[in-house]
């Protein structure tokens, strides 16, 4: 029976606007198809194993949690998270989660945060929140609706490549259209809600890529998706397409 271990880093303290129900989607989303899901659990103190993971996710977080963790982020886990990284395995990391896989956070109050800079982008605090319902369309075309509400402005380096262009609402920084960041197999997105059980094409295509890294094939059967297609399209309708 083919195995999928999901990684969920600091789970305690980063998870808002239900960020953890990505965990629940996934892990349904492979048990559906007949694969065992494991879910690991990695708070702070805890010792990060990547090898043993397969997807890897990290939720939001005010500014105040991301202070707290900084500490234990730089130590161990900064090393096991580029190395993981580096090395194409799947990671989805939202909102605070994102900001934290960055070069730095300076906030709109002049903290400071010098993240692990794994990814090519840095990002600053605004004194206006960017909050709402919003979409975006990703590189491959895949329409994603979700919920923003940070302060924090993202500017992707040229090592990186947005997610994806806005179609509603702020993305990245409300200036330049691009919403969140993609390299190798990583993904970062502004998106909570949970951003994955109202975008099941989004949440499919990690399963595949986690399962192209363990077996080399990334077959995987179709399911009723219909709550989830109806869920997505009335995001779409009531506040994007209104
Ligand atoms: N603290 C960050 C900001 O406000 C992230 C917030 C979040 O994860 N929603 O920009």
């Amino acid at each position: 029976m083919r195995e999928l271990n999901i990684c969920h880093i600091y789970p305690d303290l980063l998870n808002l606007y239900g960020d953890r129900g990505n965990i629940l989607c996934l892990k349904q989303r492979i048990e559906r198809r007949d694969i065992k899901a494991n879910v690991i659990e990695v708070k702070m103190g805890d010792k990060f194993d990547s090898n043993n993971a397969d997807i890897i996710f990290i939720g939001g977080g005010q500014d105040f949690e991301q202070d707290v963790l900084l500490k234990d982020l730089k130590g161990d886990k900064e090393k096991a998270l580029i190395n993981a990284i580096e090395s194409e395995k799947v990671l989805l990391a939202i909102c605070g989660g994102y900001q934290m896989l960055g070069k730095y956070y300076k906030t709109h109050d002049g903290n400071q945060m010098d993240f692990i800079g794994a990814l090519d982008f840095y990002t600053v605090g605004a004194k206006q929140r960017m909050i709402g319902n919003y979409a975006f369309k990703t590189e491959s075309g895949i329409e994603i609706v979700g919920f923003e509400n940070h302060s924090g402005k993202t500017y992707l380096g040229s090592g990186v490549k947005p997610l994806g262009t806005v179609i509603k609402g702020f993305g990245n920084n409300g200036e330049d259209k691009t919403e969140g960041a993609i390299y190798k197999n990583t993904f970062c997105t502004y998106s909570h809600g949970p951003v994955l059980p109202k975008n099941p094409e989004f949440a499919d295509l990690l399963i595949k890529k986690a399962l192209i890294n363990k077996y080399n094939d990334d077959e995987l059967a179709t399911i009723n998706d219909e709550f989830e297609t109806k869920a997505h399209n009335s995001v779409m309708n009531m506040y994007i397409n209104s």
